[in-house]
């Protein structure tokens, strides 16, 4: 497929980037390269101005309080444009802390409340204990359910609204602790507390987005499968210790 490139953003790369979620970019390029689709990476930081609808993928990492505070204004510069791009398909993944300021606010554990783009119905409040470890999660990709693992490190508890969760927790403890949703999802637009990172352990996910890029396009979604030999027993290692196989 070598007459198609996919451009990638990565927003604020260097705010969000914790436990190596850049790793995601990583994992979603090479994939691509490796049947000969061509990518292109674009890294925004503060104040650049740029059109999201010439994206095919946007990745947000997670960052402590101090980073989402020093990004939101920038973010909430960035909705209208953003809303658009979602609600025409844009593929997007939003790991913990860029999850959190997709939806209504963050409120830390001092009762600050950092607002949110509002662009997708759920709010995030801090809670006293932070919720951390290792995660496994059931998530629907067309056809199957794909057992996923991560690493999640998060004191905001996270409740959905009127939006479908990412996946189902099967160990960890997912969006609050309490009510079994991992993440969140809208149209293309998908949002985890996975870090790890995500992707290059999680293959039939890296590989979902780059269907679901390429046929935004209007391409054909077909990917010639790939020796993930080594990457499924890393998830599999993860899976076994959390005795979900
Ligand atoms: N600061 C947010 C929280 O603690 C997000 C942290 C993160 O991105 N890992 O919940």
């Amino acid at each position: 497929m070598t007459d198609v490139m996919l451009t990638v953003y990565h927003l604020y790369p260097d705010l969000l980037n914790l436990y190596g979620d850049r790793g995601n970019i990583i994992a979603f390029r090479r994939r691509c390269e490796w049947r000969g689709i061509a990518v292109q990476v674009r890294e925004i930081n503060l104040g650049e101005r740029i059109d999201f609808t010439d994206a095919d993928f946007l990745f947000l990492g997670g960052g402590s309080d101090r980073e989402q505070d020093l990004m939101a204004e920038d973010l909430s510069s960035r909705r209208a444009n953003l809303r658009d791009a979602f609600e025409d398909g844009m593929v997007t993944l939003a790991i913990c802390g860029g999850y959190q300021l997709l939806g209504r606010y963050y409120r830390s554990l001092s009762g600050r409340v950092i607002p949110g783009l509002d662009l997708l119905d759920f709010y995030t409040q801090a809670g006293t204990t932070r919720l951390i470890g290792n995660v496994a999660v059931g998530i629907s990709v067309p056809g199957r359910i794909v057992h996923v693992s991560g690493f999640e490190n998060h004191s905001g508890q996270t409740f959905l609204g009127e939006i479908k969760p990412f996946g189902r927790v099967l160990s960890g403890h997912g969006n609050n602790g309490a009510d079994g949703t991992e993440g969140a999802r809208y149209k293309n637009v998908f949002c985890s507390y996975m870090h790890g990172p995500l992707l290059p352990k999680n293959p039939a996910l890296t590989d979902y987005f780059i269907r679901l890029a390429l046929e935004r396009r209007g391409r054909d979604g077909f990917l010639a499968p790939l020796d993930d030999g080594f990457e499924d027993a890393a998830n599999q290692v993860m899976l076994s210790r959390l005795k979900i196989l």
